[in-house]
């Protein structure tokens, strides 16, 4: 461990830090209308840390306009495509060369350890803003089948203000999967992040500005959910919402954009992703996922594999197994110590949820067999340990509900059928991956499967060129790859007769 990575080292970071709380509108920073503000408490130790600027429509209202008097003006879709990826892919040099300050935003923020927060988040930041930055000028129109008397030119164009509504988990990387790609397709956008996780999108912003983002292409307004993103997504004058949070939230969001200007909407929603594993299965490699694919995050992934499904004969075994990756590799730690794997919950209330999920869990049956319990309240911090529930039946609470914590349900199956069955008995369907030696097995249980993701033998591998997204009420449209670029586009056709 080198000095520069120690502790210490983080600490003096920390200590030196100006945090910047005030949204980002038209190229600058600028506090709400209202004069209003609020104060983010730091999961890590219950103590202040960001004071935020409260947006209500009054804020919406002139990000909107600038973003719309951006697009309108044509000073960004209009540019050469060179030169727009230029830009691009110098605000990705910039979130690089910025990185540590960047990871410790997300750090005071979310609770996560800041090794992860600077080798995970920052770096598919990162790589997100470049990939699409790369796509620029990249991208062709077509030119419909037609007689020889006519042409058709079918133009993807883009669709104009974007607002884009972000969760707390992975706040960075979420941005970038949103801000990437409406960016790159020539549209202007008002990102909302979630009111307990706004430092680094305010920092991304003035990045993106500092790489040569004309204003108003990006901004950024904080606030809380009713307060800030209703009003956006209820806005006249947004033409589409990109999304991702609770599937609850997710419902809201489609009806303001009914009652409103029937602005499309992306949802990229909640989760209870199944793991499965067969008796013949590599044991080890199946566990190392279990634990890493439930408890990474501290629990707070979408695509969590929350629910694992394993075939009755080898259940001991695994938890065993499960048991043992946990305690050797899966380090809960203060989130400035850099040998920390997971660090705190987001708040203090959620910790309290996830707390009292699991006592009613015990209460209808669930059995523990390890972990699960508030640790390291010395701190002043919100942390929970990893813990496994099982011989659990999917009709349980913890089976079926989110709970956004580092919390495992184990549930026993006998036969194939009834492990497909049980897999794809939830309102989800994010992710999922099944863990056996025979493929002819792997692959029909794939395809069985409904899910936006499926891992066979390995869990929450992921590239930018792969799209992520859910089936059934985890949401649609997709993030990451190509066909992100879709989303935030609309065709037109252009007809021209000839003689
Ligand atoms: P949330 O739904 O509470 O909040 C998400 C965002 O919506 C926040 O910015 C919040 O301020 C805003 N919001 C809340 N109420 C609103 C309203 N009435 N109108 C407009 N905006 C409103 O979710 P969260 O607690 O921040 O994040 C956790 C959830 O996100 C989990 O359900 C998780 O599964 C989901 N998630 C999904 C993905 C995915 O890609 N599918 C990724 C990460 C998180």
């Amino acid at each position: 461990m080198t000095t520069h990575l120690s502790r210490d080292h983080w600490e003096k970071l920390l200590a030196g830090l100006t945090l910047e709380g005030r949204h980002f509108i038209d190229g600058e920073f600028q506090p709400s209308v209202s004069g209003e503000t609020f104060t983010r408490i730091r999961p890590m130790d219950g103590r202040p840390g960001g004071t935020l600027s409260r947006g209500n429509a009054a804020d919406v209202d002139a990000a909107v306009a600038s973003a719309r008097a951006a697009f309108a003006s044509g000073v960004w879709r209009h540019k050469e495509p060179g030169e727009k990826k230029k830009i691009m892919l110098t605000w990705a040099e910039l979130i690089r060369a910025h990185g540590e300050e960047l990871a410790m935003l997300e750090t005071i923020d979310v609770g996560k350890p800041v090794m992860a927060s600077l080798h995970v988040d920052v770096r598919l930041c990162a790589d997100g803003i470049q990939y699409y930055g790369e796509m620029i000028d990249k991208m062709y129109d077509e030119i419909a089948p037609t007689g020889p008397k006519a042409r058709a030119l079918v133009r993807k164009v883009p669709l104009g203000v974007i607002g884009a509504i972000t969760p707390w988990n992975y706040p960075m990387i979420i941005d970038a999967w949103k801000l990437g790609p409406a960016i790159a397709a020539g549209n202007s956008v008002v990102l909302k992040p979630a009111e307990q996780s706004s430092l680094s999108a305010l920092r991304l912003a003035a990045l993106g500005h500092e790489a040569g983002l004309p204003a108003g292409v990006l901004n950024v307004v904080t606030g809380y959910g009713e307060e800030t993103g209703k009003p956006l997504a209820l806005h006249m004058d947004v033409d589409m919402i990109a999304f991702t949070g609770s599937t609850e939230v997710g419902k809201l969001i489609m009806g303001y954009a009914a009652q409103s200007n029937v602005k499309r909407v992306a949802l990229e929603l909640g989760g209870k992703s199944p793991l499965v594993v067969f008796a013949d299965a590599d044991l080890d490699a199946a566990a190392s996922a279990a634990a890493w694919g439930c408890f990474y995050n501290s629990g707070e992934t979408c695509h969590a594999s929350t629910r694992l499904l394993v075939q009755r004969s080898v259940q001991d075994e695994l938890i065993a197994r499960i048991r043992d990756v946990t305690e050797r590799e899966i380090a809960l730690r203060h989130p400035l110590d850099p040998s920390a794997q997971i660090g705190a919950l987001i708040e203090e209330a959620h910790m309290e949820k996830v707390l009292s999920m699991i006592a009613a869990g015990e209460r209808e049956g669930a059995r523990r067999a390890f972990g699960a319990e508030r640790v390291l309240s010395e701190t002043g911090g919100y942390y929970v340990s990893p813990g496994v529930f099982v011989d659990m039946t999917n009709d349980m609470n913890l089976a079926r509900q989110e709970i956004f914590g580092p919390v495992l349900a184990a549930i026993p199956f006998d036969t194939e059928e009834e492990a497909l069955a049980i897999a794809n008995d939830t309102i989800y369907g994010l992710a999922g991956a099944v863990f056996t030696r025979d493929m002819d097995r792997a692959h029909r249980f794939s395809e069985g499967l409904h899910a936006g993701t499926v891992w066979i033998n390995t869990y929450d591998m992921s590239t930018f060129a792969t799209p992520f997204g859910g089936f059934k009420q985890s949401g649609f449209g997709r993030d990451r790859s190509v066909h992100a670029i879709d989303k935030y586009c609309d065709y037109k056709t252009i007809w021209q007769q000839f003689g």
